[in-house]
């Protein structure tokens, strides 16, 4: 599969891969989030094991041609936050635009972030993710949408600085661990749905968790994944950028989205509901402090 060339990308998927053809299933992901959510005051923060200690062992970090992800080592795992049972941490990886696009999967009220970063985790009682994708639980990923500042963000820059190691399809490099790359803060404001894998084959076995707050990397280390990453291997005649690796935007259908107990965002920048009973003057000041708090 592939993202940009018409005969592979993402509208093509489900002609290979039956279960990403979007009439088939009704869970696919990603999805745009907006106001029509409603919140579960059951949904506080997540317990996150092992994220914020200095891990040992081996960690790689590997472009596979679709991305570039960060295989981690045992001794991580998330639960709570009405996740059904425990889950491993197996990897992370990233989605990304261009130089000139933006390229995070999810949209926050159709708006693309330059980046999302993807922490795949596996519920504890399956060996290996081939079993996982049976299980409509399987997995939960928690995903992070990435801004663009001035500033370098020093945590994701032990990856960004290994990039090159990886320029090309099936190259693999070791990688210094580092956690601190989540937020510090804000880590009980989430948005919540049952989705598939944004990749092929599409199964419909991931609980995401979308954090509100979004981390942070400078434009040139966004300029990195964009322009120095190669689909292809190392050598082939045809070679092809490995950029704008997102999936479109599939609609919720019956699903229902969940704001966690704190999000603020999306529910909190709702517009208040009409009402006739309102007096029209009422209205007018209500808008106009709307359009002066705007600016
Ligand atoms: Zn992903």
């Amino acid at each position: 599969f592939c993202y940009n060339e018409h005969h592979c990308d993402p509208y093509a998927w489900g002609d290979t891969f039956p279960s990403c053809h979007p009439l088939l299933e009704e869970h696919h992901s990603p999805i745009n989030l907006d106001y029509q959510m409603s919140r579960n005051e059951s949904l506080g923060a997540l317990h996150l094991e092992g994220f914020d200690t200095v891990q040992t062992g081996h960690w790689t970090l590997k472009n596979n041609g679709h991305s570039v992800v960060l295989q981690v080592g045992s001794g991580m795992s998330v639960s709570g936050g009405g996740l059904p049972g425990v889950y491993h941490t197996i990897q992370l990886h990233f989605h990304w635009g261009s130089l000139s696009t933006n390229g995070s999967e999810h949209t926050v009220d159709r708006r693309r972030y330059p980046m999302e970063m993807h922490i795949v985790n596996m519920k504890s009682i399956h060996p290996n993710v081939s079993a996982a994708l049976e299980d409509p639980t399987g997995l939960a990923v928690l995903g992070f949408f990435v801004d663009v500042v001035y500033a370098d963000n020093v945590h994701l820059g032990h990856i960004t600085r290994k990039l090159s190691s990886v320029a090309y399809k099936g190259w693999k490099n070791t990688n210094n661990p580092t956690w601190l790359l989540l937020p510090e803060h804000n880590m009980s404001q989430y948005y919540r749905y049952h989705g598939s894998l944004t990749t092929p084959p599409c199964s419909p076995v991931v609980i995401w968790t979308l954090y509100e707050v979004p981390i942070y990397a400078s434009w040139s280390q966004l300029e990195q994944f964009a322009s120095e990453m190669y689909s292809t291997e190392e050598g082939e005649e045809d070679e092809k950028p490995l950029h704008n690796n997102f999936r479109h935007i599939h609609p919720t259908f019956s699903r229902s989205v969940y704001a966690s107990r704190d999000a603020k965002l999306l529910l909190g920048r709702a517009a208040p509901p009409l009402s006739s009973a309102l007096p029209t003057h009422v209205f007018q000041i209500t808008l106009l402090g709307g359009l002066i708090y705007g600016l």
